[in-house]
């Protein structure tokens, strides 16, 4: 009797999984990861830092990007708007979102400012689910132009409005802002749920409409606020505004702020719950913004973040064979980059003395320098703003030494350090990096393709970033 039990039990089991595998399947996903600024260069930060540095929490030394580049294709690509050669988000993300050359600035629109409809809204008429993840605010450009169309970036309540109509499954980011007015934040009815919202103090509403966020509390969505929140939240429509803006860089971030990994895994559990499959875009944003303020400390741990939402999505890739994962960035930001300089004096002597490598007298940027960066504990961003409270007195060489030291491990000469930007460039100097600017370069990025298999993808070696448009396109619909 207890065999025949067991038996059934374990026919039963066999056909549910039978099932189960016959629906994934049967399931096509593209999932689009974009890390924003992450030219080769940025890259390679991470998979130098993986593989090199002394104390690298890798255990194999490989970081998820490079197994991921490993085992799938590698495009060369260009994100050249229609005449212009440098870029912004809007326009490379609408090339990538749409297929269509278009100007900096623009949204979802063509060269002449017109919609164009993106791979998102395609792919949720076709029925399939749809996602937006960024840990930036989901009404700026990389996520905006996936679901909005406007003929530029700045209009950000309008763009908050598209991305409500359009309203994918799951939208996770930043951005309450947009969706709340002065007169919300006052009104009593409200009083229960902004209560729950941790970062609500720092709320700077800006809708323009005071109905804008009963129809965020009318459309459907599950709207959740922080990470515990999200973790429980079972959809089948998530809204979670994790942040005013921008999520806090991950280096200052407190732990009641979601990380990509679990905005990604979230998004993943929701989405792969429709039988057709689905359309997700994830986005590191910030690694952008820390490369705007040429902050080699935060942006690495940015990269770090997003890696690891990288093992999330391979890990999901290899369990449904329907996925087409692309990881690609949309533009390079800063020109970051190692060199190499020639020491003298009291610098010399100090590293010589440490037995740091030098070659005839010139700094390589040995291999601990990677140490030194993951050690950073604070954003610049964050230095500054603590430096910019501080009474005048107060800011002096010595006190912009001391908080460099304190916060990058990295001793700055009192000359060198007139100013807390001047010690933050110097410091950055000395651990071998240079910046060529605090914008953008035209600099090509790289992209890479893993197919259902999870293995190569067959691809062009160069291509135009509308190209990767009609490959999504071409893939899933
Ligand atoms: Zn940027």
């Amino acid at each position: 009797m207890v065999r025949r039990k067991l038996f059934v039990f374990i026919a039963v089991l066999f056909f549910a999984a039978a099932r189960l595998s016959a629906a994934t399947a049967a399931q096509k996903n593209v999932i689009l990861v974009i890390g924003d600024g992450t030219g080769p260069a940025v890259m390679a930060l991470l998979m130098q830092y993986a593989k090199l540095a002394p104390d690298s929490p890798y255990k194999d030394r490989l970081s998820n990007l490079e197994k991921i580049m490993g085992a799938g294709s590698l495009s060369f690509v260009f994100n050249t708007p229609v005449d212009t050669v440098a870029v912004d988000s809007a326009a490379s993300g609408t090339q990538l979102a749409a297929g269509v050359k278009t100007y900096p600035t623009a949204v979802g629109v063509d060269a002449q400012g017109g919609p164009v409809e993106t791979i998102l809204e395609k792919a949720q008429k076709a029925g399939y689910g749809t996602g937006l993840i960024t840990t930036v605010y989901l009404q700026d450009a990389t996520p905006a132009v996936f679901a909005a169309h406007r003929q530029s970036r700045k209009y950000y309540h309008e763009i908050a409005v598209d991305m409500l109509k359009t309203k994918p499954d799951v939208m996770l980011g930043g951005g309450l802002n947009y969706y709340v007015s002065k007169n919300n934040l006052k009104d009593s009815k409200y009083h229960n749920i902004f209560e729950k919202v941790h970062y609500a103090a720092a709320l700077d509403p800006q809708a323009k409409d005071d109905g804008l966020f009963e129809k965020v509390l009318k459309s459907g969505y599950q709207l959740v606020f922080d990470k515990k929140t999200l973790l429980n939240a079972k959809g089948p429509k998530l809204l979670g505004l994790f942040a005013p803006q921008a999520l806090p860089f991950v280096i200052d971030r407190k732990p009641a702020y979601p990380l990509l990994k679990d905005m990604t895994q979230k998004a993943l559990d929701i989405l792969a719950k429709n039988k057709k499959g689905f359309f997700l875009m994830v986005e590191g944003g910030a690694i952008d913004w820390a490369a705007h303020s040429n902050d080699q400390g935060a942006m690495l741990k940015e990269l770090l973040e997003f890696d690891d939402a990288l093992a999330v999505v391979a890990d999901f890739a290899a369990a449904r064979p329907g996925t087409l994962v692309i990881i690609t960035a949309d533009h390079d930001t800063g020109g970051f980059g190692f060199n190499y300089r020639a020491l003298s004096g009291a610098e010399l002597e100090q590293k010589k003395q440490a037995g740091y490598p030098l070659y005839e007298n010139t700094d390589y940027a040995a291999f601990q320098n990677l140490d030194k960066i993951a050690a950073q504990h604070r954003s610049f961003d964050a230095i500054i703003k603590d430096w910019e409270a501080l009474p005048a007195k107060n800011k002096t060489a010595k006190t912009a030494q001391k908080m460099v030291k304190d916060a990058l491990g990295v001793e700055v000469p009192e000359e060198a350090a007139p100013d807390i930007k001047a010690a933050l460039a110097q410091a950055t100097r000395m651990l071998g990096i240079v910046w060529a600017t605090r914008q953008h370069t035209a600099e090509p990025v790289l992209a890479i393709f893993t197919g259902p298999a999870g293995g190569p993808y067959p691809v062009p070696a160069v291509m135009h970033s509308t190209q990767i448009n009609k490959i999504m396109e071409e893939y899933l619909l």
